[in-house]
């Protein structure tokens, strides 16, 4: 079990798939460390999520030393993709979910980035 009590990392995941293109995708960008795409069911006028090409269920996955590019790279996608979205003037929300009672569904980590509108006051 990982630090967040989900199971190990599964490669049979939805996003798993995605990334070896087994499943489409409306691709917004790629490079070495990660993918960003639509997601399907937006909840903004933009909601893109970033995933890592890294194995990990959530954030606790994370280890420093040989993983420590591909988590910069990850983050550099971000931020990357919110400003290619036009949202750096206006700005926007990063959100992630992780585990049972933080509403994950897909247990491979990733962002959501919401943005295009102003955005509700975050609630539990
Ligand atoms: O953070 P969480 O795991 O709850 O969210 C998963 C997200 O992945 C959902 O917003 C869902 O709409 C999205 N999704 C997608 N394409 C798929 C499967 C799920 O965009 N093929």
């Amino acid at each position: 079990m990982s630090v967040t009590g989900l199971p190990p990392y599964d490669d049979a995941n939805i996003f798993a798939r995605i990334l070896r293109g087994e499943i489409p995708c409306k691709k917004v960008a790629e490079d070495a460390h990660a993918l960003a795409f639509h997601d399907i069911h937006p909840q903004a006028p933009v909601h893109v999520l970033v995933i890592p090409k890294g194995r990990w269920v959530s954030a606790a996955d994370f280890h420093a030393g040989a993983e420590a590019e591909a988590i910069a790279g990850f983050w550099r996608m971000v931020t990357a993709v919110a400003k290619e979205q036009g949202l750096e003037a206006s700005g926007y929300r990063i959100l992630s979910n992780m585990g049972q009672d933080g509403g994950q569904e897909v247990p491979h980590f990733h962002v959501h980035l919401f943005g295009g509108r102003r955005l509700g006051r975050m609630v539990p």
